[in-house]
């Protein structure tokens, strides 16, 4: 197997909100083999794997060396169609994805359309919108377990999804890959959908700034986060350069040169109003590192 070497790397282009962070062991393989090595060579290390970041808080500026970081990101995207399947491998993007079932006159993905992120990062946290989700398509999953090395092929059923939910969370296993089944349809007809779901999003969504997407859980028993932080008056509520979105308050943006710390602190304002106005404990769905 071989040897791969850990070094220090800025994590900013590794987080969408954009904050600047430094960690001391990274490291961002391009190959499927060094990946790997990579993952067997940490077991028994603190080790925080990223796809593409977009739901991730990193909560310090510099990680010493007890945390190794490794990224998908750069990894062959692997992305292929045969028949109604697709497949992909874990670092490649979900948009790409989406855009290769459209041009093969697949359907299924267009409610994805535009989640920023990888295939991976999608497969363990089941990502969806517009009342679908990942797992819609999902055949099965590929996943390697680290401390042994040993690899399976998991049915959906064996993911356990569920809202914003799979069995891989708090877990080590890495996903590897995944298989879509899709419906064929008229490629102009898929595309069409996906330009209307394209449209929706940037108009109620804060592309033009740095975030990671819906902070919270959809509430059980209340309204939607954005509402109560509307009603609560912190709609643009800000600490440092954390800001709740002027144009949707259920998302935290960065409007400049916000920290992990000035994040978690917004957070908090947030669970505190819903706690305060409806009595319910908000469950955060980005991932504090
Ligand atoms: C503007 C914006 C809009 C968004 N809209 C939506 C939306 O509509 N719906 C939605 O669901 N999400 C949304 N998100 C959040 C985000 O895009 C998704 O959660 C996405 O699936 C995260 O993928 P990622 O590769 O960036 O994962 P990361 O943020 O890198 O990682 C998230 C978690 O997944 C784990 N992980 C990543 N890759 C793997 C792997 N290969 N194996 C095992 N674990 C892995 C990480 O360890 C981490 O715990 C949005 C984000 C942004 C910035």
């Amino acid at each position: 197997m071989n040897i791969v070497r850990f070094s220090p790397a800025s994590l900013t282009p590794y987080n969408s909100y954009r904050v600047a962070a430094w960690a001391e062991a990274c490291f961002f393989s391009e190959t499927a083999d060094d990946f790997v090595a990579a993952l067997r060579q940490s077991v028994g290390v603190r080790t925080v794997l990223l796809g593409h970041g977009c739901n991730v808080i990193l909560s310090q500026d510099h990680y010493d060396s007890s945390v190794r970081f490794l990224a998908t990101a750069r990894l062959e995207p692997a992305l292929a169609v045969a028949g109604d399947r697709l497949s992909a491998g874990a670092g490649a993007r979900l948009r790409d994805a989406c855009r290769l079932a459209a041009r093969a006159g697949l359907s299924g993905l267009e409610r994805l359309w535009d989640i920023p992120g990888s295939v991976g990062g999608a497969a363990h946290m089941n990502a969806g919108a517009y009342g679908t989700s990942f797992y819609e398509v999902v055949e099965s999953v590929d996943v390697l377990y680290p401390a042994t090395g040993e690899r399976a092929a998991l049915s959906r059923e064996q993911c356990r999804p569920a809202y914003r939910m799979t069995a891989f969370q708090g877990t080590d296993t890495v996903i590897l890959g995944v298989r879509l089944t899709l419906t064929p349809a008229d490629p102009a007809a898929v595309l069409a959908e996906m330009g209307r779901i394209g449209k929706l999003r940037r108009s109620k969504l804060p592309y033009d700034l740095p975030s990671a997407g819906s902070v919270f859980r959809r509430p059980d028993g209340a309204p939607p986060v954005g509402q109560i932080m509307e009603e609560a008056g912190l709609k643009g509520f800000r600490i440092g350069g954390a800001q709740i979105s002027p144009r949707h308050a259920g998302i935290i943006v960065n409007a400049g040169s916000a920290t992990g710390a000035d994040i978690l602190a917004v957070v908090e304002a947030m669970r505190r109003a819903a706690r305060q106005r409806y009595g319910v404990e908000l469950v955060l769905e980005q991932v504090v590192v």
